[in-house]
């Protein structure tokens, strides 16, 4: 017998920045400095995160692409990247995303895609808690509890071992 299961998230939404913490408005301005680093010569679409660890340092990243597109590299990997071979005691506690196009600050938040949410929840694992996962529009913010709500079902270590027992 067949059953339809329904999965939902909840997030909190904030219409500008002054309404969140000082933390998370810090990492939010953090991260928009970053996209503006970012080198997107052929999307133009330059992308920035921001990622606060445990000790309070934040790391930054941005989208680095390339003539050869699959060689190119998301903001939100490359903050990972960078924060495990730097910092690899130190976890990561939030992530802020943020977007600047050719019209400055777009109105809309950025989602980070799919091969990000995987590597997002890898360094979950890895560390064993949650990131707070903040995407910053110009009129919008949507605070996420982790990453799980992003990818549900999500493929992980114990997946893995599903064959490998
Ligand atoms: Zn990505």
């Amino acid at each position: 017998m067949s059953r339809i299961i329904n999965i939902s998230f909840s997030y909190k939404e904030y219409e500008s920045l002054e309404e969140l913490n000082a933390d998370d408005q810090e990492l939010i301005i953090s991260a928009r400095a970053a996209a503006g680093l970012a080198y997107a010569p052929y999307s133009k679409f330059m992308v920035g995160a921001a990622m606060r660890l445990e000790s309070g340092r934040i790391v930054h990243g941005s989208n680095v692409e390339n003539a050869a597109f699959p060689s190119g590299i998301c903001a939100e990997r490359t903050v990972i990247a960078g924060s495990v071979s730097n910092y690899p005691d130190d976890k990561p506690v939030a992530l802020a995303i943020a977007a600047i196009t050719e019209g400055g600050l777009p109105a809309e938040f950025v989602s980070p895609c799919g091969n990000c949410r995987q590597v997002i929840a890898e360094e979950e694992e890895r560390t064993g808690r949650q990131i707070k996962i903040i995407l910053s529009g110009k009129n919008k913010i949507l605070v996420i509890d982790g990453v799980g709500s992003l990818l549900p079902l999500q493929f992980g270590r114990d997946s893995l071992r599903i064959n490998h027992p």
